[in-house]
């Protein structure tokens, strides 16, 4: 440590919001750059290619086989995709000199595609499955966070090629089930959840998730069976409900009452009983959006739903010229050439409070499939704890977590885009199916400080960490050399040392830095050096013993 690039530091980066940002700086791991770019310090890059590692056998063991592509790639494959324009602003693009486009890659679907294309043309040459670790570009619109979420960042992404179906699915479940080994062997705490299939549909994609607070993503899972998603990505089975019998709808007036908790109060209504009609544009087109009163749309789900259609909120002026809506007092009954979009909660049957497309006035006994018609439902209401399992009814729990891999069956979409066709069995030309699998390495790092961390600091499983046993000269002269020859007994054994031979500094600063630092065995040398006596402290559970220094070398081998 008196030569280690590394110095850590007493107070938080004033900037830092998660625990992880906090630590890896003040421990020495890693420095910003700039925003959303880190340098890696020694320590930093020894726990990145341990994750490296972990996540390099287990695609070998998988029969996956290592390749590395270009990170500056060229506009034109993702003009083929769409997605150069698609990506928007997330896309870090540029020119070289002569004035061409290009990007840096913020995922690779279109390159492997356009590599298996040069590479295989028989069902012979399939399945393959390629894949790489590699330096990945996003303009992330707010790279907070530290390395949890980069502009630049390191990615593990695999992509699968089959010929059928089962064949895809069979790569699929492999990849599933190493991802679950490279997790377990990182000692990552996570969750396996389905996950919004995106616009080409059918397809199957889990993400895992790391529970933590500091995470970006909201999940439930389900305490009384297994089902598990991204709020994203749950629905909501639409009850089966009895419409007979209603009165016929009724205009009400309803003066003062422009929320929903003043009508409710006004009608003494739950606010469950009214119905409230979101005004979007999809692509320009005024379309309303129908749920429950005492529930919130949320509009990246809407997004997600409808992409790539752009879903934009209404202004004012797109009521001007619209005096068939009538603001803050809309209702689907009579509504005229707008699509009526709503949540499966608005079933046939029910029956609701809601505006009456005059102002003021609202309308009560409003009856789905007798009064209105919704043209498509879609799972589009923000998710509350409490809310019905789809698979079992149970009450739902909410967490937050962080996504550290992403697993995707993509089916041919880009094997259609680009034309990749191999000669099948019987002669005839058969369209690819492709999968495309994620793991974010370097957000790894941040999820496991963040999970493992406590009040003293980093606290690295073994695997990961930067080194086996952190070795600490607490005094000069005898404890120096003790330290120095326990150092070197344990290199020679295969361990990696840490050694805090640094001078001038108490043993009270090296043990702060020691726990800071989060190795998983610290060795002291100290007062009781003279008599052969060490320290050997367990970080994880912080238990002490004084053992001598053969008994502690036998321990830690
Ligand atoms: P997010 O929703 O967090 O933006 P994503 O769904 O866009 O991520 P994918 O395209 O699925 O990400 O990328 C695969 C994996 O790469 C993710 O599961 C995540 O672990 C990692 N990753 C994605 N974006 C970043 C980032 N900006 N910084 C660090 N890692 C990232
Ligand atoms: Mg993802």
């Amino acid at each position: 440590m008196s030569r280690l690039m590394a110095k850590t530091l007493r107070e938080d980066p004033a900037d830092a919001e998660t625990l992880s940002h906090k630590l890896l700086v003040r421990a020495g791991y890693v420095r910003r750059s700039s925003a959303g770019v880190w340098t890696w310090l020694p320590l930093g890059k020894r726990v990145l290619d341990n994750v490296s590692r972990v996540v390099r056998e287990e695609m070998d063991a998988i029969g996956a086989q290592e390749v590395l592509l270009p990170a500056l790639l060229p506009k034109e494959p993702y003009e083929v995709s769409g997605r150069w324009s698609e990506y928007g602003d997330l896309l870090f693009r540029l020119k070289d000199r002569k004035g061409a486009d290009y990007l840096l890659g913020p995922t690779h679907e279109e390159i492997f595609t356009l590599v298996v294309k040069d590479q295989c043309t028989s069902y012979k040459d399939l399945p393959v499955m390629l894949y790489q670790i590699q330096t990945k570009y996003r303009d992330e619109a707010r790279p907070r966070s530290g390395v949890l979420r980069g502009r630049e960042f390191q990615m593990k992404d695999s992509y699968s090629f089959d010929v059928s179906d089962e064949g895809l699915a069979e790569s699929y479940a492999l990849h599933r089930a190493a991802y679950r080994r490279i997790f377990e062997r990182l000692g990552l705490d996570h969750r396996i959840v389905s996950a919004v299939s995106g616009a080409m549909g059918g397809s199957a994609s889990e993400e895992f998730l790391a529970p933590a607070t500091a995470g970006e993503d909201t999940f439930v899972d389900c305490p009384s069976c297994d089902y598990a998603a991204n709020t994203e990505a749950v629905t909501f089975a639409a009850p089966a409900v009895d419409g007979a019998g209603h009165a016929p709808a009724q205009e009400i007036p309803t003066p003062d009452t422009p929320t929903i908790e003043a009508l409710a109060a006004h009608l003494g209504v739950p606010a469950s009983a009214t119905l409230k009609n979101l005004l979007v544009k999809v692509d320009g087109e005024i379309v309303a959006v129908g749920v429950p009163g005492d529930r919130e749309v949320d509009l990246g789900k809407l997004g997600e739903h409808l992409a790539p259609a752009v879903v934009e909120l209404v202004t004012a002026e797109d009521f001007a010229d619209r005096p068939d809506l009538v603001r803050g007092y809309v209702g689907p009954q009579g509504l005229d050439k707008v699509r009526y979009l709503a949540d499966p909660r608005v079933a046939p049957g029910t029956s609701w409070v809601t505006g009456a497309n005059k102002a003021d006035t609202h309308a009560r006994n409003v009856v789905c499939g007798r009064d209105f018609e919704v043209d498509r439902y879609l799972d589009v209401v923000v998710v509350e704890a409490g809310d019905p399992c789809p698979s079992c009814g149970a009450g739902l729990r909410l967490d937050r977590a962080i996504e550290i891999g992403h697993i995707f069956q993509l089916g041919r979409k880009y094997a259609d885009a680009f034309g990749l066709d191999v000669l099948g069995r019987e002669g005839k030309p058969v369209r690819v199916t492709m999968g495309s699998y994620g793991i974010g390495v370097s957000r790894a790092v941040a999820a496991l400080a963040e999970q493992t961390a406590d009040e003293r600091g980093l606290c690295w499983p073994a695997e990961v960490a930067p080194a086996d046993v952190h070795v600490v000269a607490a005094g000069k002269a005898v404890p120096l050399a003790l330290a120095e020859s326990a150092a070197e007994a344990l290199s020679a054994s295969g361990l990696r040392v840490l050694l805090d031979d640094r001078a001038g500094l108490s043993p009270g600063v090296k043990l702060t830095d020691a726990e800071l630092i989060g190795v998983p065995w610290i060795l002291v040398a100290g007062r009781r050096s003279g008599d052969g006596v060490v320290e050997l402290q367990h970080r994880p559970t912080g238990t002490r013993e004084e053992l001598t220094l053969d008994e502690a070398l036998a321990r830690l081998t």
